[in-house]
């Protein structure tokens, strides 16, 4: 049988990203039955369409997703299409793993770190409500909501059961934002009840960013808001190496889609150096929501091979292949 999966190549260096990650996740021996759905800055732009209907239509059909980065404009332009997508199928969990890879001279490998990052997807002040109240003065909305607080609690204690993890940390700032990070508090310490077996406590964002970065091997799951979630996701990243290798899954109750924590990088776009082990590690978790667990082990075993031998890593993690280099050691080491 073939899962039937949307891939969203996006732009930057999506394209060739998510071109490896499809090498190696079909290397794998599991029969994928790819719906190629384009969505990119160029398009947005020529169609005027933020969310062009033959994307939305190709997940509806297939329910799950692998998708590369879409460039945001800063400071105006079209909004974010990755928030969009979030928010238009409601996929209100982001789940990102972070974790120490063997073989990488990062800041931190003298300690290892595994931690997995709860970040609610669909509000916060990424409802994007924004107002210029008269010139120069700008107000933006933070928008938090019981339903939503709930349910991103409940997905992270419920998943910590599930894999057997031990400890949550909720992360806010409700000693400024009494009302809003509050209720999100409110909800985190409701749910946490009903998980007494779990240890459950609260750090304020400042001080959470300080204690990550001082012991980051006791951190073990982080719930937390849209917005301290998306900076405290990329600084657990820096921890473990760097953006180049952290995964993410956007999930829904319906639909699923999988995507790295890094955006285009148009930096280093059309280069053939972009770092393709984050969507490969979204491949392993992508993988597994299909329940393919041999296929994911095989997959994470390979990157985790090619890192620990030193000889095939990109230059972002201190190597010196090209993403083609690095795709193909990873294939080759797949059992
Ligand atoms: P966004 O706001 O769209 O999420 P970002 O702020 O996370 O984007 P990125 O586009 O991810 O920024 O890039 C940040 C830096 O990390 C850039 O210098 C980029 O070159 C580097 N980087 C990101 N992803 C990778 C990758 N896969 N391989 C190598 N370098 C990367």
């Amino acid at each position: 049988m073939s899962y039937p999966v949307t891939l969203i190549p996006g732009d930057g260096i999506g394209p060739e990203v998510s071109h490896a990650a499809r090498r190696a996740i079909d290397a794998t021996g599991v029969s994928i039955d790819w719906e190629i759905a384009e969505l990119n800055s160029d398009l947005i732009l020529k169609t005027g369409q933020s969310l062009p209907q033959n994307v939305l239509v190709s997940l509806d059909r297939t329910r799950v997703g692998l998708k590369g980065p879409v460039s945001t404009p800063i400071a105006g332009g079209f909004s974010s299409v990755n928030v969009a997508l979030r928010k238009k199928l409601d996929l209100y969990a982001n789940v990102r793993p972070v974790r120490s890879l063997p073989g990488i001279a990062s800041r931190f490998s003298d300690v290892q770190i595994d931690m997995v990052i709860f970040r609610e997807n669909t509000e916060d002040l990424y409802a994007g409500i924004e107002h210029e109240v008269v010139p120069d003065v700008v107000t933006g909305i933070k928008v938090i909501t019981r339903t939503a607080s709930i349910r991103i609690a409940e997905y992270a204690f419920n998943f910590a059961d599930r894999v057997r993890r031990k400890r949550v940390a909720a992360i806010h700032k409700a000693n400024i934002m009494k009302l809003a990070d509050g209720l999100f508090l409110r909800c985190c310490r409701e749910v946490a009840a009903r998980h007494p077996h779990i240890e459950y406590k609260e750090l304020i964002v400042d001080n959470a960013a300080m204690q990550l970065v001082m012991r980051p091997e006791e951190f073990d799951i982080l719930l937390l808001p849209n917005l301290y979630g998306d900076i405290v996701s990329d600084l657990c990243a820096g921890l473990v190496g760097g953006l180049g290798i952290v995964p993410g899954a956007n999930m829904g109750d319906t639909h699923a889609v999988f995507e790295a924590v890094h955006g285009s990088a148009p930096d280093i776009a059309g280069k053939g150096i972009a770092n393709p082990t984050a969507m490969m590690l979204c491949g392993v978790l992508m993988l597994t929501h299909l329940k393919e667990l041999g296929a994911a082990n095989r997959l994470q075993g390979a990157i985790e091979a090619v890192y620990a031998a030193k000889k095939h890593t990109t230059g972002d993690v201190g190597g010196h292949s090209s993403t083609e280099e690095f795709t193909g050691a990873v294939i080759a080491a797949i059992k």
